[in-house]
């Protein structure tokens, strides 16, 4: 599957410039020109990496940052202005992997881009995007979920769940988070829902492999940990 890459930008020249040669090189992309469309994009789960701007309409690119780090551990490089160097070191702060200066050579940004996937592979997916934990592998293309080769049947809203959670582990995600995410905006039934789900979960993967993946965060919501 081809890398998907968000572009938010809201010069749209340079936005243009950069979807063109990402798609030369096999990339597919998607853009947002302002910092709410851009965030709810990159929360979307739908995205591999962000090319996130800083000086944006709506949402300025750290504030988008710091917002979707609470959810979130996609990579994001910050496209910053030649002078704003307290842009850069709030960024790296607020969890950018990297930023590059504009103006940029398309290069140099194709070799951040690499760099920040490869990172990413290391730490939390396989080569395949599998996302792994112990001896289970989910694999979000094919919507499979295995302990050591015993296949494990979700219902497609469990499935999306354990796969917040696996793409997002060490972070405690929160009830609202999750119910949105799982269950869509317009959500509109019980909100223990997401705890229901968490009980299935338990019963087809802690209880029955005997293990404590998903853990309860009294108050926020759940959590699950490298080992
Ligand atoms: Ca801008």
């Amino acid at each position: 599957m081809a890398t998907k890459v968000l572009i938010v930008e809201d010069e749209e020249q340079i936005a243009r410039f950069v979807e063109l040669e990402l798609r030369h090189e096999g990339y597919s992309t998607g853009k947002a020109a302002d910092g709410r469309t851009g965030l709810s994009m990159a929360e979307s789960g739908e995205y591999d990496i962000v090319l996130l701007d800083i000086m944006l309409p709506e949402l300025n690119g750290l504030e988008v940052l710091r917002r979707l780090r609470k959810t979130s551990e996609i990579p994001v490089i910050l496209l910053t202005a030649r002078d704003s160097v307290m842009d850069k070191v709030s960024g790296l702060d607020l969890g950018a992997d990297d930023y590059v200066t504009k103006p940029f050579a398309i290069e140099e940004l194709l070799a951040r881009i690499r760099v920040a996937m490869k990172k990413k592979g290391t730490a939390a997916k396989d080569d395949a995007g599998k996302l792994v934990w112990r001896d289970l592998t989910v694999d979000p293309a094919a919507y499979s979920a295995v302990w050591d080769n015993v296949p494990i049947e979700l219902s497609k809203r469990e499935f999306d769940l354990l796969a917040l959670l696996l793409t997002n582990r060490n972070i405690v995600l929160g009830r609202d988070t999750l119910l949105q995410k799982v269950c869509g905006y317009d959500y509109v039934g019980e909100t223990n829902v997401i705890d229901v789900y968490i009980r299935y979960l338990r019963a087809k993967i802690d209880e029955r492999f005997g293990v404590h993946m998903i853990q309860t965060v009294r108050g926020v919501g759940y959590v699950i940990k490298d080992e």
